[in-house]
């Protein structure tokens, strides 16, 4: 087991966290794919209102390739479709019946799994649904399947407040995880399966699987900041990684021969009554994880996928096909009185703009940014905490001046999005999104 030790990156003593507990939800009455959360993809439906699907039924493909298919998770009929602006497809929403249909999908043994070619294989995993799984780096969009990575990274837990931990949703599944594994070795002849290095979980009970683990403040253990660190040539920029959660997916697929819907998520965030892990199923209705479980005066943010890397939800909206974590917060936008005289003992800042830093006790976080955005004062904060070493005041102002080979040279294309820059910039500069931005455009261009 190698240890990788990052020395950047930050970790915010934020309130709210989740128990390592794990609650087994009922079944919803409603759930729904979001296409427009998926990135890269351009969604083409393969279903309209009132069409009966069972849980697998594809629903909509790729336009730039249709062999990249979504399926339904849920068996029933298709309730409603809805569009945003530009008619983007938001919403797909599927009324569960009480008896779910399921498609057959053939079932595998580690016998047949053995002998099996790997472009068989492949095309299992595409028939199947669960080919979108995969992301590539740089850009974190579905690889293509014809191609054989350098590696294939497993990223078994995550430095990011709120994410699933192994212990929650690996406990008594370890002999799935174990098929799941031998079915990405057939994928790339390098596996790396990486975990942060205070996760005893993991480093206990998956001894002999788990090669690498990482030690340092978020994003330490994000399959980028690993590659970033061991990567010897350009050649690895181009690997691929995965959940370890969704590596079970992978192997209950082969082994039941049903389209796997199963989720477990992390319900937190300071007004989040009970803050617990819970079992339920993919695009699960936001309000059916809240229920009961939240103190919602109409004041709160709801936040899916994580609080560095998610984005902001609808209440009445659903998870997504890759999010596995709902945070609520508050908005944050009461007047305080006479807020400017205050200490600010309480709110969570990497500068000493508050008196915060004196606090070791974990700080309840809401969305105020205390600010509008300003120009770049070159505090160098920014550079401080990026886990890759770009220095971003400086690729910021490349894009503005619009030299995309230069920010390139800055090395934009190691940015793992985690957002810290952001976060930390006193000039509330949206540092992150522009990366993101230029790095999507630039995909496209290369299209
Ligand atoms: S530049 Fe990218 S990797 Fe560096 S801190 Fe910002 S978002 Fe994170
Ligand atoms: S943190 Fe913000 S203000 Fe400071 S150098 Fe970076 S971009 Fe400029």
């Amino acid at each position: 087991m190698i240890e990788i030790h990052t020395r950047k990156g930050y970790d915010i003593n934020i309130s709210g966290m989740p128990s390592h507990e794990l609650e087994i939800l009922e079944k919803p009455a409603r759930v729904a794919l979001l296409p427009e959360r998926i990135p890269f993809v351009k969604p083409r439906l393969k279903v309209k209102v009132d069409d009966p699907v069972k849980v697998g039924s594809p629903v909509f493909e790729d336009k730039r390739n249709p062999q990249l298919i979504f399926l339904s998770p849920g068996g029933g009929r298709i309730a409603d479709i809805k569009y945003g602006p530009r008619r983007v497809i938001k919403e797909i929403v599927i009324e569960l019946d009480p008896d779910e249909d399921y498609e057959a999908f053939p079932v595998i043994s580690e016998a047949d799994l053995d002998g099996m070619e790997r472009k068989k294989l492949v095309k299992m995993i595409m028939t199947g649904g669960l080919w979108p799984l995969f992301r590539e780096l740089p850009f974190r969009d579905v690889p293509n399947p014809d191609v054989v990575p350098p590696s294939v990274i497993v990223s078994l837990n995550s430095k990011e407040p709120f994410q699933p931990v192994p212990e929650a949703y690996l406990n008594d599944r370890i002999d799935l995880f174990e098929f799941g594994i031998k079915i990405l070795q057939k994928l790339s002849e390098t596996l790396l399966i990486s975990t942060s290095s205070n996760d005893g979980f993991a480093q206990d009970r998956l001894n002999g699987f788990v090669t690498h683990t990482c030690n340092g403040f978020y994003p330490a253990d994000d399959p980028g900041v690993l590659l970033y660190h061991i990567k010897k040539s350009p050649d690895e920029n181009r690997s691929w990684y995965i959940n370890g959660q969704d590596v079970l997916l992978l192997a209950m697929l082969f082994k039941t021969g049903k389209y796997p819907v199963d989720r477990t998520l992390v319900l937190g965030g300071s007004l989040a009554r009970e803050r617990k892990h819970l079992q339920t199923r993919m695009g699960v209705p936001l309000n059916h994880i809240t229920k009961g479980r939240a103190d919602d005066t109409g004041n709160a943010r709801y936040i899916v996928g994580g609080i560095f890397k998610g984005y902001t939800a609808s209440k009445d909206s659903y998870m997504g096909f890759y999010e596995s974590s709902l945070v609520l917060i508050p908005q944050g936008d009461e007047k305080e009185f006479f807020g400017f005289a205050r200490p600010g003992f309480n709110k969570p800042s990497r500068s000493r703009a508050f008196l915060s830093f004196l606090n070791t006790s974990s700080m309840a976080m809401d969305c105020n940014c205390h600010g509008e955005v300003r120009a770049c004062i070159n505090c160098g904060f920014c550079g401080e905490v990026c886990p890759v070493d770009i220095l971003p005041q400086f690729t910021y102002k490349t894009i503005l001046a619009d030299e995309i080979e230069e920010a390139l040279d800055h090395g934009l294309l190691d940015c793992v999005e985690c957002c810290l820059c952001t976060y930390v910039c006193p000039s509330k500069i949206e540092l992150k999104t522009i990366f993101k931005e230029t790095k999507k455009a630039y995909f496209l261009e290369q299209l």
